[in-house]
């Protein structure tokens, strides 16, 4: 539960008191991320001295009275425990004895730590409780504990530690309110609602949740809109529509502060303005300025596709479009590894490296900072293809556009609920080839092409990431093209 109230508390609500026939069918996707997590802790787990005590096959009733004998017993390695207190009930993959104490760690098929190197919330949650169960029953001496990474290296958890300059909250401090809100759910003190984020994509609550928010036209379907922003508007607008006829005048402030904290005016102008456009029938796209992009006589539509478990950047898609005398010439290529291991990813780096820098006045379009992240990622692992810098160089370049936050986002309205590849472009009329398009899918997919070698999945793989640098493509045609709004003049 504290995993999960990490990043939607409504799904703690849900998984307890839900219809479960209202659920999305688990996708393959899904299915394989518990599998490979599964794998993954088996063989980390098997690595362990001869004389750990293992109750991961014991039975589950006599758990928490087995972890409880062997701690007293000294044992230097416990896997498989249970721990109780109070109502609460924690189940760390590891408890490892460091002089009188036993600290907790878990194993984790992902990285430890979030982007900015910071705690990943909803492990520390897990092992912000085996801390607090081990500390209540005088088993641990300071909050802390480790999990077990991806690639098995040990990270340990300051639970004490601040997060960020900017916050003095500690992830003991988010474990202790997310545990309150927890509790308030389980005993029906705490009310919980859907808002539209980055976390309904895999939960399958998704549809269920979707519905909810249309039929009370909850307002984080407005596009980039998210929970923080609504629980700050919720004075005033409660719905897409009570924004859409929000009197801005009524409440900005001079300076551009609003009575809403933490959303400025200009934000809140935007947020406003989207929500118009959903609520008018037939709206359209429009561009808030002038756009800094230009068509070039060449340009480069890049599209990357990784496998976050092995680690591997697998397929760099590169659509071309050059100008030529008689017409323009488009043609796609796929840099796609052939086998799981390094040489193969660095062969298809080199490959989409020399293509992508082959022409310094090429403008090079992709949607996110997705890429210039693993880009960096892959510099690191392969660095005789290309140095820090010059990745660092191909990404500062004017001519190197993140298409959707260096133009889309901060720059345009659509009357959409949200801003990805895929809406956008399906909204502009694009269509994927194959019926269920998405990075997750074609992970998926990757992974079977590998197991079985079939050919149709390797085109499946390689027609999917075509379809979305054509989307991009089609994205930017239509940029091109989208008519600038008439300035507002601002009315506070
Ligand atoms: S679909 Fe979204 S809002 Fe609904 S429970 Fe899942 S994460 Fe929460």
């Amino acid at each position: 539960m504290l995993y999960d109230a990490a990043s939607c508390l409504h799904r703690v609500h849900l998984d307890l008191r839900g219809d479960p026939s209202a659920r999305d069918e688990i996708s393959a996707f899904v299915e394989m991320l518990w599998s490979e997590g599964a794998a993954h802790e088996v063989a980390i787990l098997a690595q362990v001295p001869a004389d750990t005590v293992d109750l991961r096959a014991a039975p589950t009733a006599d758990r928490r009275e087995l972890t409880r004998q062997a701690m007293s017993a000294g044992a230097p390695l416990i896997l498989g425990g249970e721990l109780s207190s109070e109502g609460m009930l924690a189940r760390p993959d590891v408890l490892r004895r460091d002089g009188g104490a036993y600290v907790p760690g878990d194993v984790k098929a992902g990285s430890a730590t979030d982007g900015r190197g910071r705690p990943k919330a909803a492990y520390a949650n897990q092992v912000a409780l085996s801390a607090d169960l081990l500390i209540r029953s005088g088993r641990l001496d300071a909050r802390r504990g480790f999990i077990w990474d991806r690639n098995g290296t040990e990270v340990d958890y300051d639970l004490d530690l601040p997060q960020g300059t900017r916050s003095p909250a500690t992830p003991w401090d988010v474990y202790r309110k997310t545990l309150h809100e927890v509790v308030g759910v389980l005993e029906e003190r705490v009310a919980t609602r859907p808002a539209a984020q980055a976390a309904c994509k895999l939960c399958r609550w998704r549809s269920h949740c979707h519905a909810e928010l249309v039929r009370s036209d909850d307002p984080t379907l407005v596009a980039q809109l998210g929970r923080s922003a609504r629980d700050a508007l919720a004075a005033k607008v409660r719905t897409v529509t009570d924004l859409a006829t929000l009197d801005l005048s009524s409440v900005v402030r001079p300076g551009g502060r609003t009575v809403f904290p933490g959303v400025g005016a200009a934000r809140l102008a935007r947020f406003r303005d989207r929500a118009r456009l959903l609520c008018e029938a037939g709206a359209h796209a429009y561009a808030r300025q002038p756009l800094p992009i230009a068509r070039a006589a060449n340009e480069l539509f890049l599209d990357i596709e990784v496998d976050p478990f092995g680690d591997r950047t697998y397929l760099h898609g590169i659509l071309s479009r050059s100008r030529l005398a008689d017409g323009e010439d488009e043609r796609f290529t796929a840099h796609l590894m052939a086998g799981d291991g390094l040489d193969e990813e660095r062969r298809a780096f080199a490959d989409a490296w020399a293509q992508l820098t082959a022409d310094p006045n090429a403008v090079v379009y992709y949607w996110s900072p997705y890429e210039r992240t693993m880009y960096r990622a892959l510099q690191a692992r392969h660095p005789d293809v290309c140095t820090a810098e010059q990745v660092e160089a191909f990404f500062a370049r004017p001519r190197t556009i993140d298409l959707l936050n260096d133009v889309v986002a901060p720059m345009t309205d659509w009357p959409l609920h949200d801003y990805s590849i895929k809406t956008i472009a399906k909204h502009l009329g694009f269509r994927w080839r194959d019926a269920e398009p998405s990075g997750a899918a074609s992970i998926e997919w990757y992974r079977r092409w590998l197991q079985t070698g079939e050919t149709n999945v390797r085109d499946r793989i390689v027609d999917y990431n075509e379809d979305d640098c054509i989307a991009t493509r089609v994205v930017l045609d239509a940029l091109l093209e989208l008519p600038v709004r008439q300035a507002e003049a601002a009315s506070w």
